[in-house]
């Protein structure tokens, strides 16, 4: 495909020909995705009742500090994940839908955009129809995001941090601060309002990172200046250290309740916050399993699994 032979889909914009080289991503022109399946556990109106069906590519444009995905993203060198081809992943949208999901969910498909428009064309002719999330670090160029643009309904992007310093520090690379802001302005020009009954428009993650409180109240200020109009917001506080022995320090009762009064003097009412006892929510995915998150939380689709094992 002629995108792959000069991958200028990212703000890396390496330029390579993928066909024989990888980049930043580490992922060359054959498309690898690491599980497919319904999980119930993003906002209640992506999930739906059955789960949102998900598809998690392998490789990412970023390796973050802590990525929880460390094993499919490539951030410490693992790149676990199976080749599929474009009937493939068309094969298991359809999948999906037939098992009831709500939505199709692309999890970090900045790389794959291209073998995702095809499969998608091809999917479509067989009479595919959910709704097409688009579930990414917001590390895309806008080349790539012109790309992708017509065929996706709501964008469910990271915003990580507005600041250079925590974005080398947990990002691994400041640019993330400066990548971020026009492609939030890009799409909020694009789509200026958000339904999420419809799943239209963006919702907007902001994690909390430990220790980094005022680049979060920077990030919700700069929010609510420049989106709080055209975006939903979820704001996440549950950060897990995805190696065991990392001590971080958690947030304090005080500190969440700082952001609660900020985010209501700053008039941000739409959106998700997490509750600060959900305990539930602590665990990192093990990809090496058919089924690697917690049962209540997912359902691995058949098509994945038989091709997984074929
Ligand atoms: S997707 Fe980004 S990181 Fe990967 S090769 Fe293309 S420009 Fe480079």
């Amino acid at each position: 495909m002629d995108e792959y032979k000069c991958c200028r889909l990212c703000p890396n914009d390496c330029r390579i020909d993928r066909r024989n080289a990888t980049g930043v991503c580490r992922q060359g022109s054959d498309t690898r995705i690491a599980w497919a399946g319904l999980h119930r556990g993003e906002e209640p109106p992506v999930s739906g009742e059955k789960g949102s069906g998900m598809i998690f590519f392998t490789g990412c444009p970023l390796h973050c500090q802590f990525c929880q995905n460390r094993q499919i993203s490539g951030s410490d060198g693992e790149n676990y994940g199976i080749t599929v081809s474009d009937s493939d992943m068309a094969s298991i949208m359809l999948s999906l839908e037939s098992i009831g999901a709500h939505s199709l969910n692309l999890v970090t498909g900045t790389h794959f955009i291209p073998s995702i428009i095809n499969s998608l064309e091809i999917a479509r002719k067989e009479g595919f129809s959910l709704p097409v999330v688009w579930n990414s670090s917001g590390f895309e160029s806008i080349h790539g995001l012109e790309l992708i643009d017509p065929y996706i309904d709501l964008y469910l992007l990271d915003c990580k941090t507005l600041s250079h310093s925590t974005a080398k520090a947990f990002c691994r690379t400041p640019r993330y601060a400066d990548a971020i802001i026009p492609v939030m302005d890009w799409i909020k020009k694009r789509h200026p309002y958000t339904d999420i009954p419809h799943l239209k428009g963006t919702l907007l993650r902001h994690l909390v990172f430990p220790g980094e409180l005022e680049s979060t109240y920077d990030f919700l200020r700069y929010f609510a200046k420049h989106y709080k109009d055209s975006f939903f917001l979820s704001l996440m506080t549950q950060f897990v250290p995805p190696l065991g022995n990392v001590d971080f320090p958690k947030l304090t009762e005080d500190e969440y309740d700082s952001l609660v009064y900020l985010m209501e003097d700053l008039g941000i009412d739409d959106g998700f916050m997490q509750d600060q006892s959900d305990d539930d929510i602590l665990w990192i995915p093990d990809f090496r399993k058919d089924v690697p998150f917690p049962e209540p939380f997912s359902d691995p689709d058949p098509v994945f699994l038989s091709i997984k094992h074929r």
